[in-house]
């Protein structure tokens, strides 16, 4: 079977058959703590929870950005669009008899170890011809005969002489060292209540765009043209929230996530119109909520 051609029946740009060897670099960031505290939930050896596995297969799905002017990060309908994708394709090989099933594996590292991409200072991997804007997904896979990718030289990271994203940072999580999560707003924009400094770094729904916006290596891929009207604030602070899970997700309104981000993006937007919506959001259940509503009235009437 050729994994490449059936990759690009679903929609993937890319397909490397990886090995399965053990994520020894990040196990042992795991364990001196340098890691976000969503770090635990991968798997770092595949010999032990999926032994049956032959290959990991990475698939590259790349994506445009919205324009600069539209604040919803354009990461998360790709992602979730490469997720159904990936499952399609999933399905295909078990009904052709290759046991596959997904593997939450430290990406990173898988592309890096591999030389198929490039750290860069903001914490993402750089493919080339993909920049840093792509969903990569893995599936854990039997494959009956397996043609691994070659392994390339390992690449250095490609910062040299910039530093575009250290500056543009809201949140100064990004020096010569490299990017700090501890520091990046982003991490703290998951749907629990968030700080007013993570407020006022935001500039889009669902995160923070700007380190990859600015960056270099990013300058190719031209932008998605049509923006959907789902993402219009008036809706989301109406409660139409369905039309937007549709295309980013459904879990990704956890603790209303979606709503808080829109509370505040208005607020930014200086959209005073968008007062009498956003009040309603104040005796909100979720304590987030709440907090995001009360920022933008405060900033909305000040
Ligand atoms: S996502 Fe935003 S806050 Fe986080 S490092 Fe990049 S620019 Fe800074
Ligand atoms: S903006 Fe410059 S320093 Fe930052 S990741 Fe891109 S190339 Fe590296």
């Amino acid at each position: 079977m050729d994994v490449n051609e059936l990759s690009k029946e679903f929609g993937f740009a890319a397909c490397f058959t990886l090995t399965t060897e053990p994520f020894e670099y990040y196990e042992k960031r795991l364990r001196e703590g340098s890691l976000h505290w969503a770090a635990d939930d991968l798997s770092t050896d595949i010999s032990k929870e999926a032994p049956w596995a032959n290959a990991i297969l990475l698939l590259i799905y790349p994506y445009k950005p919205f324009r600069d002017d539209v604040p919803v990060s354009g990461n998360y309908p790709a992602s979730n669009a490469a997720y159904h994708a990936s499952g399609k394709m999933m399905r295909r090989l078990n009904d052709n008899g290759v046991r596959t099933e997904r593997g939450e594996v430290p990406i990173r590292e898988l592309l890096t170890r591999n030389g198929v991409g490039t750290p860069l200072k903001n914490g993402l991997t750089y493919l080339p011809g993909f920049g840093t804007r792509y969903s990569a997904q893995a599936l854990l896979c039997a494959l009956p005969e397996t043609v691994y990718t070659p392994v390339q030289p390992r690449q250095e990271a490609r910062c040299e002489g910039c530093h575009a994203c250290e500056h543009i940072c809201p949140s100064n999580a990004i020096s010569d060292s490299g990017y700090d999560f501890t520091a990046c707003a982003r991490a703290y924009m998951g749907g629990d209540p968030m700080e007013d400094w993570v407020m006022d770094s935001m500039t889009c729904i669902l995160g923070c765009e700007l380190c990859q916006r600015i960056c270099p290596y990013n300058f190719v891929t031209g932008y998605v043209e049509d923006v959907p009207e789902a993402f219009q604030l008036e809706e989301i602070l109406s409660g139409k929230i369905k039309p937007v899970l549709k295309i980013v997700g459904k879990n990704l309104n956890k603790k209303g996530r979606v709503i808080q981000h829109a509370c505040v993006i208005a607020a930014k937007q200086g959209r005073t119109d968008l007062i009498p919506l956003i009040e309603k959001w104040c005796s909100d259940e979720r304590e987030g909520v709440r907090v995001a509503a009360d920022y933008a009235l405060k900033k909305l009437r000040t």
